[in-house]
């Protein structure tokens, strides 16, 4: 009888990039401490995509359009 040697799904730990086995302990995190890297990630807002509209440069821009009213000289 031949043994089949199943592969093992082998994945990558989102973290680290480490080989991790789905029976690891961890998955799919290599290690815990790779999970609560992620889960911190998560809690800061890495992955977040909203961005507030606090940029001084649009702020500055906007004051610039509605401010440049200087110009008001009518010569009748
Ligand atoms: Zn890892």
């Amino acid at each position: 009888m031949a043994a089949k040697k199943k592969s093992a799904k082998v994945l990558r730990c989102p973290t680290c990039g480490a080989l991790v086995r789905p029976r690891d302990e961890d998955f799919p995190f290599c290690s815990d401490r790779c999970r609560k890297i992620d889960l911190g990630k998560w809690a800061s807002g890495v992955y977040k995509i909203s961005s507030p509209i606090l940029d001084p440069e649009v702020l500055e821009d906007l004051g610039g359009l509605t401010g440049g009213q200087d110009k008001g000289s009518r010569n009748d």
